[in-house]
């Protein structure tokens, strides 16, 4: 078919047209329950009309300017984020994996400035952190690295939610500079880690003096049930990034840090020509108002409960299913099999879902999903598994 894109993506035999809220329409007019939101990017649904507005609004009066003027709407999103997020300073990006590359730089230049010459940041097993070099060396998933060795040097890894295995490191390697790691792991599969690793690896950390690099690239804006997933904890790290729910569809990513490491990159040490352009930072600023005023990240703590409890009873004695997890609106239900093909079943229901490391449907709805809608999901999607399950 389109014979001019580089084949990077198996793509779904259907596109979009139209969305509004929850819903889409395909180029034929039917109609489908989005319960993926562009990956967790469309927190607020499909053209809400605050994110429309304040885009139209900008594209008519300045699009962009270039980083080398000063951007007053940056500033001012600048100002809300660090505010909302307890943070300090702020760079914006234009994608997650360029956030994510910002942190390793901060975190580079940082172990560089306390003498390691060759500082290292330890990042996790299951781990997702972009498809750029530097990302793409950080994840923790070989399928995303391999054929594009070398890859980029400098990174640590051990398993995901395990804070002994941090701490054997600590004791033995005097390289380490930061950890990097993402709050709940989404492409890995939904994996929630135990209760206190956040507040155990903030004290590791603080012990070590290395940066806690949060990745809320998938967990933050709202959607994990408070505006950043940290938050359900009492720390704060050190670095954090955001993207996808930023700009609910306009690309926009932030890389976020307080105290010592706020002050780590200077002038003519990082930068970007499109990053925190006036349309996309009046997006952002859209959404973020929104989220707050309409108090998106409750309602998605709120839905999110509700979504995983009403799963829980319609599949509770359906063989197969072997856990149902989450945390506010990422949502995970891990089969014994792999089950990759729901995506296309679903989607002939008129049903938008996502498969996660293999075996894990992962949802992540818009967090203004309404009750019923959430209804009319748990019970097609309940539906499909079991027939799936039985086949
Ligand atoms: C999606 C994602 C990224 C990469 O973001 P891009 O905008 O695709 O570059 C990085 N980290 C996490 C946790 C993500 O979910």
């Amino acid at each position: 078919m389109p014979q001019a894109l580089m084949a990077t993506y198996n793509r779904l035999p259907v596109s979009f047209q139209r969305g509004e809220g929850t819903w889409l329409w395909d180029s034929e007019g039917k109609r489908y329950l989005d319960a993926l939101s562009g990956i967790a990017v469309c927190g607020l649904g499909h053209a809400h009309p605050a994110v429309s507005k304040a885009l139209c609004q900008q594209a008519g009066e300045l699009i962009h300017t270039s980083n080398l003027y000063h951007i007053p709407l940056q500033e001012q999103l600048g100002d809300a984020l660090t505010r909302v997020a307890q943070m300090e300073r702020v760079f914006f990006s234009n994608s997650g994996a360029e956030a994510n590359e910002t942190a390793i730089k901060l975190a580079r230049l940082y172990g560089h400035r306390k003498g390691i010459e060759k500082p290292a940041i330890l990042v996790m097993e299951g781990s997702f952190h972009g498809r750029t070099l530097a990302t793409l060396s950080a994840t923790g998933n070989r399928k995303v690295q391999a054929g594009f060795e070398p890859l980029v040097q400098g990174f640590a890894r051990v398993p995901f939610g395990d804070i002994e295995s941090v701490r054997a490191v600590a004791e033995h390697s005097s390289n380490i500079v930061a950890v990097l790691v993402e709050p709940i792991q989404g492409e890995g599969g939904i994996n929630i880690p135990p209760e206190h690793y956040l507040a155990q690896l903030r004290a590791v950390c603080d012990q070590h003096q290395w940066l806690l690099m949060l990745d809320e690239i998938q967990t933050g804006m709202g959607r994990s049930g408070r505006m950043f997933s940290y938050q359900h904890s009492d720390i704060t790290p050190d670095v954090m990034t955001l993207a996808k729910g930023l700009g609910n569809g306009v690309p926009i990513g932030a890389c976020l840090a307080r105290g010592d490491a706020a002050e780590v990159l200077g002038a003519g040490s990082h930068g970007s020509t499109f990053g925190g352009n006036p349309l996309a930072c009046a997006a952002a600023l859209a959404v973020l108002e929104t989220l707050e005023q309409e108090r998106l990240p409750s309602r998605a703590e709120a839905l999110g409960a509700r979504l995983l409890s009403h799963f829980a009873d319609a599949l509770s004695d359906v063989a197969g299913i072997e856990e149902i997890r989450g945390q506010g609106l990422l949502i995970g239900i891990e089969l014994d099999r792999p089950c990759t093909e729901l995506v296309e079943l679903a989607l002939k229901q008129g049903l938008l879902i996502n498969v996660a490391a293999e075996r894990v449907v992962r949802l992540l709805p818009p967090l203004i999903m309404t009750d019923a809608e959430a209804e009319q999901l748990v019970e097609q999607l309940s539906s499909l598994l079991k027939d799936f399950l039985d086949s």
